[in-house]
């Protein structure tokens, strides 16, 4: 058997609704490159998701292919009610009125999920619906409604989410609808949670220890979607598995023209941490309506792939967009073009420098010296592999966060860990019985066809006792 390992070391999250549920389309999905598939659990019914991952777990297994899935939980976000029709214009400068109520919207009343909405608000405030595309200002407030005028108008549709960026609004972060759709999630062995609006280390240890005391492991993803999340970004990934950089809820909560330097930011200091991260939102927007995407999309794209994203996101093109396999086709076209250009483009290519006079001053960790010393290693020699058994995952993400050249192949006996390793930039992980059987791993790439006579490989090597990886070897296929 020959293993083709797949086009791009970046990794694809797609998200999974109406447009791409069917077999069909998700095994197309996983051939043009997804690793992760996302269940955006704000939307569609349990049964719907229960179905869906059945199907993608059945899709990539007959496909031998690894697709974590990530179950994105809703969170404190605030959200309108139906519309008649699903749908309303709102003409700007006309008024509307926000209202608590359970009606059913039209141009002039619009539903709102959070009763406690007037109570924080007030006069002159600005609020943003549907990603900021729709913006109100309010004109009074009542008990139970506030009437708005509208400063930037347009389509709106049922559900769409809105943000007060200025005011604070007095809710959990975790709610107990989160708990439960966590239960839901862990029951239907789900590989990763996405945690929405986190704000501190707090919420991320908060479902750390819920997910614990269930029993049960999950790989945890703090979404980065408001300015406090940013300015905690040290903590947060301290203690998170890996972060998504927002971008939706971002740019409304945040001014929209600090977007890429605070993605910039948050991908380096994610690097640095050897955190897996996501860019996300509006990647390739047009494809959800168009066959081809915008030059300024696709030079979106690439530039988060330069900044040292290890994964990037699809949202509507893939979950209700016309166009969602070329929208992953166009994804890995892009991803593979620059991925082969990284070290040609100097400024991208400097983080084991930039790591280390950051690490610098502190203790650098024992388990940060091999993989510095693989990453040199690999710059001076032409490696075909690193081969790297792991308990935890965490020595493939401290090497895959220096954007290696080669493919990292990872070797666990655990499915959650080989999973967790969906998220990071150029590791392939296999399921092994024993992770750490040096001879069994030299064994399956050669019988995979992945190695020839003569290739030089890395193998990294822990010791039984401590546990961690504290050695290399440098090898010549025989
Ligand atoms: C975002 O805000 O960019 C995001 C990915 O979250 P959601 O899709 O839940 O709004």
């Amino acid at each position: 058997m020959r293993l083709s390992l797949p086009y791009t070391k970046t990794k694809i999250v797609c998200t999974i609704g109406p447009a791409s549920r069917k077999e069909q389309i998700l095994k197309e999905l996983v051939r043009s490159g997804m690793s992760i598939a996302r269940l955006n659990l704000t939307h569609g019914s349990h049964e719907e998701h229960k179905e869906n991952v059945k199907r993608i777990r059945e899709v990539s297994s007959n496909m031998g292919r690894v697709v974590a899935i990530l179950a994105d939980l809703p969170g404190p976000k605030i959200r309108i009610g139906k519309l008649k029709k699903g749908q309303v214009t709102l003409k700007k400068g006309s008024v509307v009125y926000l209202t608590t109520e359970d009606v059913l919207g039209t141009e002039v009343t619009i539903p709102v999920e959070y009763k406690g909405l007037p109570e924080c608000i007030s006069k002159d405030s600005l609020i943003y619906i549907n990603d900021g595309f729709i913006q109100l200002q309010v004109q009074d407030v009542a008990k139970d409604q506030i009437k708005c005028k509208v400063l930037i108008g347009g389509e709106l549709l049922s559900y769409k989410g809105l943000n007060v960026p200025e005011v604070e609004i007095p809710v959990k972060v975790i709610s107990d609808k989160d708990l439960k759709l966590i239960d839901f999630a862990l029951e239907e062995g789900i590989d990763a949670i996405g945690i929405s609006f986190v704000e501190g280390a707090k919420d991320i240890i908060e479902v750390k220890e819920y997910i614990k005391s269930r029993g049960k492991s999950a790989f945890v993803i703090a979404k980065i979607e408001r300015g406090v999340a940013v300015d905690n970004i040290d903590e947060i990934l301290e203690v998170t598995d890996g972060v998504m950089v927002a971008r939706g809820d971002l740019g409304v909560e945040e001014p929209i023209e600090k977007m890429p330097e605070i993605q910039k930011r948050i991908i380096h200091k994610a690097n640095i941490f050897s955190r897996p991260v996501i860019t996300a939102t509006q990647m390739l927007e047009s494809m959800t309506y168009n066959v081809r995407p915008t030059r300024a999309e696709v030079t979106d794209v690439a530039n988060a792939i330069l900044d040292g994203t290890d994964a990037i996101m699809l949202s509507e093109e893939t979950a209700i967009g016309k166009y969602p396999v070329e929208s992953v086709e166009m994804m890995s076209k892009i991803a593979v073009n620059v991925e082969s250009k990284r070290s040609s483009l100097r400024h991208s290519s400097n983080l084991l420098e930039c790591w280390r006079s950051e690490v610098g001053q502190k203790k650098i960790a024992i388990e940060d010296v091999i993989p510095i010393e693989v990453f040199e290693a690999l710059n001076a020699l032409p490696v075909k592999f690193v081969l790297t058994p792991t308990r935890s995952g965490s020595t493939p993400r401290r090497i895959s966060r220096f954007k290696p050249k080669c493919w990292v192949l990872s070797f666990s006996g655990d499915e959650k860990v080989r999973n967790s390793l969906a998220f990071s930039y150029g590791v392939y992980p296999f399921l092994t019985e024993d992770g750490g059987n040096h001879e069994k791993i030299i064994n399956l790439v050669k019988s995979l066809n992945l190695v020839n006579k003569g290739d030089e490989v890395i193998l990294t090597e822990g010791s039984r006792k401590t546990g961690g990886t504290n050695s290399l070897k440098i090898l010549i296929i025989d």
